[in-house]
Parts: C-alpha cells; sequence; structure tokens
C-alpha cells in the first residue's frame, strides 16, 4: 500500500496549489483526478488549431499565485494585454484604470460621489450588513439603468452571479481587497500554467495519477487515514497523513460520509453551499471585430457580460489569420430552471447586436458551467471555512475562499492555507 504525507483529491487549481508548496516544503505528495489532464474548471482543449479555455482566462499577476510559481522555480507565463480591462457604454470604451468606474459613474448619476465614498469605506473594513444583496444597496443610491446594467454586469463577470443574489459585503470587499491587482493570459492557455505547475510538483518527487478518482476518503476514530482509489476499473488504497480535498465542499463531504463527518456540519454545508451558473463562449472570425486587446466588460446588454479578443495579446491561440474571442454569459434570473439553448440564443444574439460583425463568425464552443461543473461551486459571500470536522483533512478551491478574494488567485491562498496547516499537523 502507497503512503504519502498528504493525498490531494483534485488537479484543480487550489490542488495543485496546495500539492506545489507541500512539495516545497518536502513532504510527499500524490495528486489524483479523475480527468485526462490538468486543471480542472480551469483547463484548456484544443479544437481545430484554437486553444480554448474552460474556464479561467485572466490570470493574476503579483500576487500569492505567482509567487508559488516563483517558489516552485517556474517562469510565470502569462502576457499581460494593454489596456487590461475597460467598459463598454453605449458603443464607448472606457478604460477601467484610467478612472473607470469612478469617471463613468459620474456621468450617469447624480449619486456617484455617494457610491465611491462606500468603496473607500470598504477599503477601510466598513462594509454593509451581511443580508444586503448588491442591488439592494445600488438600490439605495441610484435606479439608472444603464448604472443598474453596468454592476449586473461586473457582478456577473467577476462572481457570476447576479446583483439580487450577490451580498454587497462580498462585492464591495472584492473591490477593496483584490479588483486592482494586473491580469494577463497564458499563450498555451491556461492549462499551459497547471502543466507547469504539475511539472515543477512531479520534479520534486510529488506523483499526480490523472484518470484516477477518489472514491472514499478513509477515516478511522475522527482522523482521515487514507483514500481509497478506481482507476482502469481497479480500486486501490493508499494511506495519508493528511487529505486535501479540491472537489468541494459537498463532494468532500459524500467521499467522507455524513456520519463521519457529523450532522451539523453537513447541515451548514447544505444551507450555505450556492452553486452559479456562467456560460463561456469561443468564437474566432476572421478579421478583427473589438476596438481594443482589453477585457471588455459591457454595461448594455442582460445576458452576455464579458467579451475579449484573446488574439490580440497571444496570436499563438489561433492559427493564422484568424482571431479568437471569448465571451461569458450568466443567467438574467438565477431563480428560473435553467434553458441552456435559450440561454445560449440571447447572448449571441446580444453579441451580434453589439458588435453586427460576430454574424458570421465560428461559433468553436458555447458551453454551460452548471450544476457537479459549476461557474464557482458557491457565490461568494455563501462560502465555507476550509477546517472541517476530521482534524487532518482540509477543502481548498472556491468553495472555500475568504471574503474579498476570487478566481485562481483565491484558490491559491486556499492551497496555502491547507499546505500550511497539513504542515502543522504533521509537526513541520
Ligand atoms: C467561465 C469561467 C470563467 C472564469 N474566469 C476566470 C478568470 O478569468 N480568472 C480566474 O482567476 N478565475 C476564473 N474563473 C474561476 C476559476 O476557473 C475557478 O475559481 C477555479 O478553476 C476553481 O478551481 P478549484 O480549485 O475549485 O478546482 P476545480 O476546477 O473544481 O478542480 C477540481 C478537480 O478535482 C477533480 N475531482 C473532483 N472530485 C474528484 C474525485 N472524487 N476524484 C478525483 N478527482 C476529483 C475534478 O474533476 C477537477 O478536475 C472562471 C470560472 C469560469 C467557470
Amino acid at each position: 500500500m502507497d503512503q504519502f504525507d498528504a493525498v490531494v483529491v483534485g488537479a484543480g487549481a487550489g490542488g495543485l496549489f496546495a500539492a506545489a508548496c507541500l512539495v516545497n516544503a518536502g513532504k510527499s505528495v500524490l495528486v489524483v483526478d479523475d480527468h485526462d489532464r490538468v486543471g480542472g474548471r480551469a483547463t484548456s482543449y484544443e479544437i481545430d488549431g484554437f486553444i480554448v479555455n474552460a474556464g479561467a482566462i485572466a490570470l493574476k499577476r503579483g500576487g500569492l499565485f505567482e509567487q508559488i510559481m516563483t517558489e516552485s522555480g517556474l517562469e510565470y507565463d502569462v502576457r499581460v494585454p494593454q489596456p487590461r480591462t475597460v467598459f463598454r457604454v453605449d458603443g464607448k470604451i472606457v478604460d477601467s484604470e484610467k478612472g473607470g468606474l469612478g469617471l463613468l459613474l459620474s456621468g450617469l448619476t447624480k449619486s456617484a460621489a455617494k457610491i465611491g465614498a462606500k468603496f473607500a469605506d470598504a477599503r477601510r473594513g466598513d462594509l454593509p450588513d451581511a443580508q444586503l444583496s448588491t442591488k439592494a444597496w445600488l438600490n439605495g443610491f441610484t435606479r439608472n439603468r444603464t448604472v443598474h446594467g453596468l454592476f449586473r454586469n461586473l457582478c456577473a463577470v467577476l462572481f457570476s452571479a447576479n446583483p439580487q443574489d450577490l451580498p454587497a459585503r462580498a462585492f464591495l470587499s472584492f473591490f477593496a481587497r483584490s479588483a486592482a491587482t494586473p491580469i494577463g493570459f497564458c499563450p498555451r492557455g491556461t492549462i499551459g500554467i497547471w502543466n507547469d505547475l504539475a511539472g515543477a510538483i512531479r520534479a520534486k518527487g510529488g506523483e499526480i495519477r490523472l484518470h484516477t478518482r477518489a472514491l472514499r476518503i478513509l477515516t478511522a476514530d475522527g482522523v482521515a487515514t487514507g483514500v481509497e482509489l478506481e482507476a482502469d476499473g481497479a480500486k486501490s488504497t493508499v494511506k495519508a497523513r493528511t487529505v486535501i480535498s479540491d472537489a468541494g465542499v459537498t463532494a468532500t463531504i459524500a467521499l467522507v460520509g455524513e456520519a463521519a463527518m457529523g450532522g451539523d456540519y453537513t447541515a451548514r454545508a447544505a444551507h450555505t453551499i450556492r452553486p452559479t451558473t456562467m456560460f463561456n463562449f469561443y468564437l474566432a472570425t476572421p478579421t478583427r471585430v473589438l476596438e481594443t486587446p482589453a477585457l471588455i466588460t459591457l454595461a448594455n446588454t442582460e445576458s452576455l457580460c464579458l467579451l475579449g479578443e484573446l488574439t490580440a495579446t497571444c496570436p499563438e491561440m489561433a492559427p493564422p489569420g484568424w482571431h479568437l474571442h471569448v465571451a461569458y454569459s450568466i443567467p438574467k434570473d438565477s431563480a428560473k430552471p435553467l434553458d441552456p439553448q435559450a440561454e445560449i440564443d440571447t447572448a449571441l444574439a446580444e453579441l451580434r447586436r453589439e458588435y453586427p460583425a460576430f454574424e458570421g463568425a465560428r461559433v468553436l464552443a458555447a458551453t454551460p458551467m452548471t450544476g457537479d461543473w459549476p461557474a464557482s461551486r458557491t457565490c461568494p459571500g455563501y462560502n465555507m471555512p476550509q477546517e472541517t470536522p476530521i482534524p487532518n483533512l482540509w477543502n481548498v478551491g472556491d468553495s472555500v475562499i475568504a471574503d474579498g478574494d476570487g478566481g485562481t488567485q483565491a484558490c491559491a491562498h486556499t492551497g496555502r492555507k491547507a499546505a500550511d496547516l497539513a504542515i502543522a499537523y504533521m509537526g513541520g
């Protein structure tokens, strides 16, 4: 039977960051993932010579993500677009880094200064009540349709949530803590970064087994002792001093079993966790369509929220002569049953209304991320702690991120914290 200091279930962002921190600290680590590639919901595929990202495209520079890459001896192969992010309001582009949101709001509502003051309060830690939604918070200042459209799409882009579902506290704390960090794209697709990290984990003796599913996290006397695995139809068991799960809180409970996790924790998770939905589009055109290489947050749409040409910064992502675009949409009403085809049709209609040149575009992918493969395993503001009732089992990934954090950078924070806790549990 194999024995490891840590077994990591899932080679998504959180799992790989945790594994990298553990091997960098000299620990023996096994990572298992049931897919044929690393990266989880932020992996990439090739379609007819185009590189298509499943989830994350915009990777943060200058934070813990980049730091763990450096500690692992890696170059951070992320190219920053210039400008990085813009808003598009009534057909006009506004650079979000040149006074962007404040400037835009001052042209749209008399309450711009009051809204700006609330962002400043958030930076000082003064945040609204946890029950107040972003929509209700914004209604306290303005009913302006364009302002609401802009905030709706910011919530959609950053959190895959509608403003009526997202606590204002989560929205404002993200702006206070994370929004200004620069972003960039990996020219090999986001999987390029995960392949680099996986290579560094293996180079330091870590093992990564793909096509391998964790069936159960084994416990004895309230402590995790190992993981039961299945690969090629064969079952096996590995022993572990600690276990880290990147499967999401709900799936982790199923792997351990409700009895071992305890009724209180299970009930709290069921009450807290709220998975979100997002549609991910990739389109190719033979001519340039967008007026900027930046990621564009739209204001005059109700479904489509973000659009960008990746080949403007990373021409390697498409065959010569082609322009590759990414777009995201989220359903307007998350309370309604999901009709994926209707959502796709609405988003593409909005895209063609905003930019008629997309009329003849090749739609390479139109992918709903929902259900067991969600945009986010829980809406920000509805997260669980990383710790579980099992003292040597921790969760990583986007169901356990801290308020104010988001995306793969947040997953890096969860990976580092879980690794630190595991190392402390093992006595250093
Ligand atoms: C459309 C979209 C766009 C996004 N854009 C950005 C962006 O631009 N920038 C950004 O930073 N973030 C972005 N994100 C968010 C980012 O992709 C996620 O935060 C991140 O990928 C979540 O990673 P995770 O650690 O939770 O792991 P996951 O991606 O959930 O990976 C977990 C892995 O574990 C495997 N697994 C689960 N259970 C088992 C088991 N029992 N046995 C074996 N393996 C198992 C899964 O198959 C999966 O491979 C975006 C997300 C979406 C959906």
